[in-house]
Parts: structure tokens; C-alpha cells; sequence
């Protein structure tokens, strides 16, 4: 499938529009905070054939717009079941991050699904991954090339998990499980650019503890850092 980033909203999310290439088909992964994604989408010629809207996580930056985009396409619309307690919270998320104008109503969902739940795009097959820890139900969509990760891990960081839904225990199984996944697929983020899952392995400082259980050689800044561990200190004082 093609993936095309939109980086949308006072909090700069990636939302992607999935497009598989032999149908021309599409799927829109996150809706960012405002109005701006569904001025980008239609603003694209040819218009694109929308099918899907697709949530990683209901933090209002990836799914406040909801009624937004589904005002303009009425499509089916699917969320991590796991993700139900947050995807409540969307009416008064804003006041939540001190933000009250940011408040809205909630979407429409209408499929809740598990973890290895598939959905055809014309050609593509999209599946999806539950890597809770963020949040209580985050997924990750994914194709054979191209894995679309909301924030659970970023190029050199991972996410955050010290918001009141968050989970740190659970989020260290989740970055467990997606290191399962093949090295070459390409990670988009729901902020920050593009990079991939073998890169991340091998040099996100937040990874070490894979790399330990799987006897990794770190390069990159940990690298670096194991080095500088291991020299003697001249003159300690
Ligand atoms: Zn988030």
C-alpha cells in the first residue's frame, strides 16, 4: 500500500491516508485535533476514494476530529475495543490536558476490534496489532510493508506513559511483541518521522532491555554510551 503523512493541529500529529495501489481504495488513519485533516484530503485531486477512518488510540489529537472527517465521509469506522474507557473521555479530554476549548463530542465507532483483526483495502490486507501501554487499548495497523504505530514508539523515543490511562508494565510488553514483527517495515508515527522497525532495535536508547534478551549489539547513541561506560576514568575525584 502507499502511505501519505499529513501532519495536522496545534500538536503536530502524522495522520496518513492508506491508499491501496491497485484499487485506489483508502483508508485515513487518525483525524488530528481539528477541521484542518479534512481540508488537506479534500484538497487532493483526484478526490480519494475513502473507505475507512482508522484509529490507533482515542488521545484527542489522533481521534478529536472524528465528526469532522466522518461529516465528510460516512464510512465505516473502527477503534480498539481496549481503547473504549479513553475514546469516553473525548466529550471532556480538553479540560483533561487544561485545554477546555478543546472539547467536543465523540465520534462515531463501529467496530470495536481485538487484537489480529484484518480488513481488507481492495488489495491490501491490513492487520491489526493491540500495543496497550499509552494507552489502555493502543494498536498499530500494518501491511507487509508499512506499519502505522500511533505513539507507541518513535524514531529515538517511545511513548509516554505517565498520562492517567497509561500503563508502563504493559507498554514494555507491547514494545516486545512489535520488535517481533519484521525489521524491514517501514514505522510511521503518530508524530516525528518515518523509521523502521530494525532501526529502532538497534539504536532506540528505550530498547535496551530487547536488545539485552536477544543479544543485540547496540550501535548508535547507546553504543556510544556502552563505551563511554567502559573507559577507564582517568583522575576520578
Ligand atoms: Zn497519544
Amino acid at each position: 500500500m502507499e502511505v501519505r503523512p499529513f501532519t495536522v493541529g496545534m500538536f503536530q500529529v502524522n495522520t496518513y491516508l492508506l491508499t491501496d495501489p491497485t484499487t485506489g481504495q483508502c483508508a485515513i488513519v487518525d483525524t488530528g485535533e481539528s477541521n484542518e485533516l479534512v481540508g488537506r484530503l479534500k484538497a487532493l485531486d483526484p478526490a480519494p476514494d475513502v473507505r475507512f477512518i482508522l484509529l490507533t488510540h482515542a488521545h484527542i489529537d489522533h481521534a478529536g476530529a472524528l465528526t469532522d472527517l466522518q461529516a465528510e465521509w460516512d464510512v465505516p469506522t473502527y477503534c480498539p475495543r481496549l481503547e473504549k474507557p479513553l475514546f469516553d473521555t473525548l466529550p471532556y479530554q480538553g479540560t483533561m490536558f487544561g485545554m477546555p476549548h478543546l472539547n467536543r463530542a465523540a465520534g462515531r465507532i463501529d467496530h470495536w476490534i481485538d487484537d489480529g483483526f484484518a480488513l481488507q483495502l481492495g488489495e491490501t490486507t491490513l492487520r491489526f496489532l493491540s500495543a496497550p501501554g499509552h494507552t489502555p487499548g493502543q494498536g498499530c495497523w500494518f501491511d507487509d510493508e508499512h506499519i502505522l504505530v500511533g505513539d507507541v514508539l518513535f524514531a529515538g523515543s517511545i511513548g509516554r506513559t505517565d498520562f492517567p490511562m497509561s500503563d508502563p508494565r504493559t507498554m514494555t510488553e507491547s514494545l516486545r511483541k512489535l520488535l517481533q514483527l519484521p525489521g524491514h517495515l517501514k514505522v510511521w508515527s503518530g508524530h516525528g518521522p518515518m523509521t523502521t522497525l530494525a532501526d529502532e532495535l538497534a539504536t532506540n536508547p528505550f530498547l535496551g532491555y530487547l536488545r539485552e534478551e536477544r543479544g543485540i549489539a547496540s550501535r548508535g547513541a547507546s553504543a556510544n554510551a556502552r563505551a563511554r561506560q567502559a573507559e577507564p576514568v582517568d583522575g576520578a575525584q
